[in-house]
């Protein structure tokens, strides 16, 4: 039973506390999101020191916890209060200090935004569990035993070993293909690690992997892993940062923003390194966990563990020039080969009339025919909605978003006409704007579209949808995963998040609808996320069993990407990429930041956003593009523009970047996705 602990309240004293200029020592102190760095007073023997916990007043608003920065003698020209040591006297050490300042200062972000997403908001519930004492329950886990290694993970394991027993910075990627077994060999190697004391962490990626891996390792190591990712019941989350500040956790596996947690790891590792859910894009600081990782480990020692059958080509080419350690799984390690992949032209398809159909005969049958012998299918599409776009029947016009000027999305589930940008959602028969007629039809597919015809072709399937619409709730991803693990379902339908690392031995056939690069938006990566999409889906078929089978619907069959894809031919697909990355300079041969620029007012934010990029261009070793339109140029009324610089180093893109326009909203991400 968990004991019960009071909430989180600050003691009495500091709402009464007065201003006033005589204490013996005074604090700087981050407090999550505020403006700028604030001083408070510190009392004789409070025992306050840089990294305390500690109550602070701002203004006259409600008491907040935050992190004291730096004690300081000298006396401020102004009157302040006192800061309040938290009940637990928790003070996080140097190396969290310094993680968090690096991460800010790295990412362009402030100590204070950084720190919001450092702490969990119901951190001080955490410390007053810590002070009541609850206990950490130990529940051991039965041990499943698992299969002999592999020729290939012994030798994999064995270099892994040895680079867990020296000392500074250690880095490696282990690139072995789809179901190669790199999840047996990290289980192995948090083992070893675990039984000299050291500590590891384990990175997934978002959505639905973190509960599945959790319970590998933990019945793989006979106790309860403690896990962190947005899912987690409260409960759940509370013990696993319980087991981190008391400093008990040993291992810790989590999502992304577990990276930020204090807890000092030895062996980190990161499981499908490619993944883009490591890297925060939406609130600064936008920072990738892996470079988090990265710079804790070349600063405190570590090993780095980076695990794909897609390596991002950053990584890769930093194990090419051997800043990484390379070790390959090349085989599947239950011996099956990977699977066949065919192509189905839809562009010649579409010549010979398929009567609006989003599934090919060819995917039609391979369906049918795999729920009639009892296995699984996963098709991806990855497109959200019933169908892309309402057009008016009278003069053909399609329907925008009045705020963000681009076409809205049919939603069957909503009943209504979705923008994807702002959300806003509008009546299904409203009439045209242009020439006012109610008269209108739908152009192209979208994946609840998908889910019908295969509900009308393939009636023995039973169909269940993974997409952002049916993933709002919390817990419902990692549901529809473990039905479908169960067997409950034997189609999963699903936008890219069903492309990720999951294991399911089941699963015969995939399909990809729609396997083009890209959605239009003009990226230097886009050619790396469709094969990694590509190759990623591919992957989960015929994972247990031999003559796995992937069919790829696309308009483009000849495009080189998809031609690496179907042959599973990462090294030549990486030759390619790599040498048109060097030629049109862009990572991992340079460092990229992009600059978004908005403004309610669009002259102003043209003025303004032309002059800053003029400015830019002025500075040594930067290359600028733009400032040219935002691929959605404008949003909830607000215009935007960006802009792309390049340079040698991350260094000279800070210090380019010191300066920023004013009275726009600015926002600046380092090494965009
Ligand atoms: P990856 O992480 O590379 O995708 P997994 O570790 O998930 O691969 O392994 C894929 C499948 O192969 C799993 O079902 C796993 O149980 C099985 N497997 C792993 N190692 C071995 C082995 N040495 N012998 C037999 N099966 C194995
Ligand atoms: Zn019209
Ligand atoms: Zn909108």
């Amino acid at each position: 039973m968990a004991k019960r602990f009071p909430k989180s309240v600050p003691p009495e004293s500091v709402s009464t506390l007065r201003e006033r200029r005589t204490f013996p020592f005074f604090c700087e102190v981050y407090v999550p999101l505020s403006p700028q760095v604030f001083t408070y007073g510190v009392a004789e023997n409070s025992g306050i020191m840089r990294g305390s916990v500690v109550w602070v007043q701002l203004a006259k608003r409600k008491p907040m916890l935050g992190l004291v920065a730096k004690v300081i003698s000298e006396v401020p020209s102004f009157n302040v209060k006192e800061a309040v040591p938290h009940a637990s006297h928790y003070v996080f050490d140097e190396r969290y200090m310094e993680i968090l300042e690096w991460t800010a200062k790295y990412y362009l972000a402030t100590p204070m935004q950084a720190l919001s997403v450092f702490l969990p908001r119901d951190f001080g519930k955490y410390l007053d569990a810590l002070v009541a004492n609850m206990e950490i329950p130990e529940k051991p886990v039965e041990v499943i035993a698992s299969p002999e290694f592999t020729g290939e993970q012994k030798v994999a394991y064995a270099k892994l070993a040895e680079l867990l027993e020296q000392e500074g910075f250690r880095g490696t990627l282990l690139h072995g293909v789809t179901g190669s077994g790199k999840t047996r060999v990290y289980m192995e190697l948090a083992k070893l690690a675990l039984s000299e004391g050291k500590r590891v962490l384990v990175l997934v990626p978002e959505i639905g992997l973190a509960p599945q891996t959790a319970e590998r390792f933990s019945a793989f190591l006979g106790f309860d892993v403690p896990v962190l990712h947005s899912a987690l019941s409260a409960p759940k989350k509370r013990l696993a940062w319980l087991s981190i500040l008391s400093k008990k956790a040993k291992i810790v596996l989590g999502t992304r923003s577990a990276i930020l947690t204090p807890f000092a790891f030895d062996l980190v590792i990161i499981d499908e390194e490619h993944d883009s859910s490591y890297k925060q894009e939406d609130s600064p600081p936008r920072y990738h966990a892996r470079e988090v990782a990265f710079h804790a480990a070349y600063k405190y020692g570590a090993l780095v563990v980076l695990g794909s059958a897609t390596p991002s080509l950053e990584t890769f080419y930093a194990a090419n020039s051997g800043n990484l350690s390379y070790l390959t799984l090349s085989r599947r390690a239950t011996e099956t080969s990977l699977p066949a992949v065919h192509l189905v032209d839809m562009h010649k398809k579409a010549r010979l009339q398929q009567a609006g159909l989003l599934l090919s005969a060819e995917l039609r049958e391979a369906l049918t025919r795999t729920v009639a012998n009892g296995y699984q299918a996963i098709i991806l599409m990855n497109r959200r909605g019933y169908s892309k776009s309402r057009v008016c029947a009278e003069c053909g016009s399609t329907f925008y978003c009045k705020a963000c000027k681009i076409p809205l999305v049919y939603h069957k589930q909503y009943g209504g006409l979705l923008c994807h940008y702002c959300g806003r959602l509008y009546p299904l028969n409203m009439p045209c704007p242009e020439c006012g007629s109610s008269e209108y039809e739908f152009v192209g597919g979208a994946i609840e579209k998908l889910e019908e015809e295969i509900s009308e072709w393939v009636p023995e399937a039973k169909v269940v949808r993974m997409d952002r619409d049916t993933t709002q709730n919390v817990g419902a991803a990692e549901k529809i995963l473990s039905d479908f693990r169960d067997c409950k379902y034997s189609v999963l339908l699903g936008t890219q998040i069903v492309a990720k690392g999951h294991d399911f031995p089941g699963v015969q056939l995939v399909g990809v609808v729609g396997a083009d690069s890209g959605s239009g938006v003009p990226d230097f990566r886009a050619g790396e996320r469709l094969f990694q999409l590509l190759s990623q889906t591919s992957g989960r078929a015929g994972r247990a069993k031999e003559g796995g089978e992937v069919f790829l619907q696309t308009n483009k069959p000849d495009d080189p990407i998809i031609r690496f894809a179907i042959h599973h031919d990462y090294a030549g697909f990486a030759k390619e990429e790599l040498l048109s990355r060097n030629e049109a300079m862009y990572p991992p041969y340079c460092k990229v930041a992009s600059i978004e620029l908005g403004s309610k007012d669009e002259n102003m934010l043209h003025t303004k956003a032309n002059a800053f990029g003029e400015e830019l261009s002025k500075k040594a070793g930067l290359q600028v593009l733009g400032p040219v339109d935002s691929y959605i140029p404008q949003v909830k009324n607000v215009f935007w523009m960006n802009l792309l610089i390049k340079a040698p180093s991350a260094a000279v893109i800070r210090q380019a970047l010191a300066k920023l326009p004013q009275d726009l909203d600015v926002r600046v991400n380092i090494d965009p996705l």
